[in-house]
Parts: structure tokens; sequence; C-alpha cells
């Protein structure tokens, strides 16, 4: 009964970050903490509810920017996720995914890639039917593609982003998951396949993937996604440095000012998305694979960081 509440509260916090209250997601989910917290020792449900909760609560503080409680709190999340008897290894999964991007924050490179590999096997290896069980691996192969990248071998991350992309296809092709559910974690990979690309070379195949990716957050944008801001802007950032570094200059400032303008509007409209927005991009620009792809790519007079103090 208790962990079906905290389940309750884990739903409604969801409902919250997706559309960019995380404040308040934060506080529900202390709260499911606090209650459940006690009572731990009492049931193997429990656990599992609470293990989920560390772990939103991890999502929470990495997109708030609070980083090392974020890392605290998904450390947290995967001892519990070791004491549950599940037999959906896909959920474990989900805990240690959750780990490789404060672990990379903390500039803890081995130990990501470690997280990221087990999270990968868990899912290979896995015979769950539980209904989003085939999501799990490309979700895992993309996190996995990330800590790779970050750790320095783009060329390994781009072999590893592509089989998560071809994934993704698949699961639309045949229809294996109700594609409204994956979409966006569909376009988070193109924009990492992107990336991996353009770090390793090709820059124009980079273009294809990081316009589809932009198109499919505007579908997600509308129909009540509001998170989808937070990618959405950091892949306009990302296409303003493509397109420069092949020489479309005016489509690289103009997808620069897109993203300042869209800033500006949610300052008035939804200040704590914007705030998000800032730490994400702030964030993406300080992350190991972006100055090393900055430094690899055709520098230009292009002024694509006017992200500060710039709205009207
Ligand atoms: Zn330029």
């Amino acid at each position: 009964m208790a962990a079906r509440f905290i389940d309750s509260l884990g739903v409604h916090s969801d409902m919250l970050q997706v559309a960019g209250h995380v404040k308040k997601a934060t506080a529900l989910i202390k709260d499911a903490i606090a209650i459940a917290e006690p009572f731990i020792a009492d049931s193997n449900d429990l656990v599992e509810a609470l293990a989920d909760s560390f772990s939103d609560i991890s999502l929470c503080l990495h997109m708030s920017g609070q980083y090392e409680d974020a890392l605290a709190k998904s450390e947290k999340s995967v001892e519990l996720g070791h004491r549950h008897t599940s037999p959906n290894h896909t959920w474990f999964a989900s805990m240690l995914n959750m780990q490789c991007a404060p672990l990379v924050k903390a500039g803890r490179f081995a130990d990501t890639v470690a997280a990221g590999e087990k999270a990968v096997s868990l899912c290979r290896t896995s015979t769950s039917e539980y209904l989003f069980a085939p999501v799990r691996l490309p979700l895992a192969l993309e996190c996995l593609s990330n800590c790779v990248a970050e750790a320095g071998d783009e060329d390994k991350a781009l072999g590893i982003i592509q089989e998560a992309v071809n994934l993704y296809q698949d699961i639309q092709s045949k229809n294996t998951v109700p594609w409204a559910f994956v979409e966006d974690d569909h376009a988070y990979a193109l924009v990492s396949l992107s990336a991996r690309l353009a770090a390793n070379g090709h820059l124009q195949d980079a273009f294809e993937h990081t316009l589809e990716a932009k198109s499919i957050y505007k579908l997600t944008i509308t129909s009540g996604m509001l998170v989808s801001y937070l990618p959405l802007m950091t892949t306009l950032h990302l296409l303003s440095i493509l397109f420069c570094a092949v020489g479309h200059h005016t489509e690289g400032a103009a997808a620069a000012d897109d993203l300042v303008n869209k800033k500006c509007d949610l300052e008035v409209v939804h200040p704590e998305l914007a705030m998000l927005v800032q730490v994400r991009l702030n964030n993406q620009n300080t992350r190991p694979s972006y100055l090393a792809l900055r430094r690899k790519i055709p520098q230009c007079a292009c002024d694509l960081n006017h992200l500060k103090d710039s709205c009207k």
C-alpha cells in the first residue's frame, strides 16, 4: 500500500517535471522519500519505489545544476537497486543510467563508462516482457555512447550510438512500442549521433539528424511536453555550430538567434524553464566532448555564444 502511494507521488512528480516545474517535482519526491524511508525494511516493493524516487530526484537535481547532490541521490538509488530482487533487469539498468551524467560531471570517467557498460549488458540479456523493455537497450546504448565520448573515445562512441539509432528505427518500423512514448528518446539519440558524427569529421552527415531532432522536439513541445525545450535549445546550439563549420554562417547565426529568442520568450512565460535551459546550455558547453569538438571544427567570427543578458 505504501509503495503504491509512493509510486503515485512519483507519477505526479513526473508530470510536474515534464511541464518544467522541477522545483515542485523535487519537493514532492522529497516528501515521498521521507514517508517511505522509515519502512524500507518491510517490503521489497517499497525498496523498488524508493529506488525510483531517488532516481527521479537525481534527475531533477541534475536538471537544476545541483550536480553533487544529484550524484549522491543516484548512488543511493543504485544501492537500493542492488537490494531489490527484480526479475526486470532493465529496471536496474535505468538506475545505472541515471548515474552516468552526474559521474561525468564529477570527472569520474572510468566509473561512468563502467556503469554504462553494465546497463547495456543487463539490457542485452534481459528477457523482460515489460512493455517498454525494448526501449531500454537503445536508451542504455545512448547513455554509454555519451559516457565513452566524454571519456575521449569518439570513434567507439559513434559505433555505439549508431546501434541505438538503428534500434529505434526498428522499434518504429515494427511498432513494438507505441511510438509517441519513444519519439523524444529517439530525438535525443539523433542529436547524440550528430555530435559523434561531427566529432569524427562527418560534418555534413551530422546535419540531417540534427534537423530531424529539431522537428521532433517542436512536435513534442506542441503536445505539451514543455521540458523538450531543454534538448531543443542544445540542439539549436549544435545546429548553429554545424552550420558555421561548413561555411553557412547566415544559417548558423539564424539558429543562434532562434535559440536566444526562444529563451527570452521563456523568461517571460516560464522563468523556471528558462533557468533550466541556461543550466543545460552551461552544462553542455563545458563538457569535455563539446570543448574538444569546438577545438576541432573550423572557427568563424559569428558570435554563437551570445546567450546571456541579451533579452530586451
Ligand atoms: Zn559563422
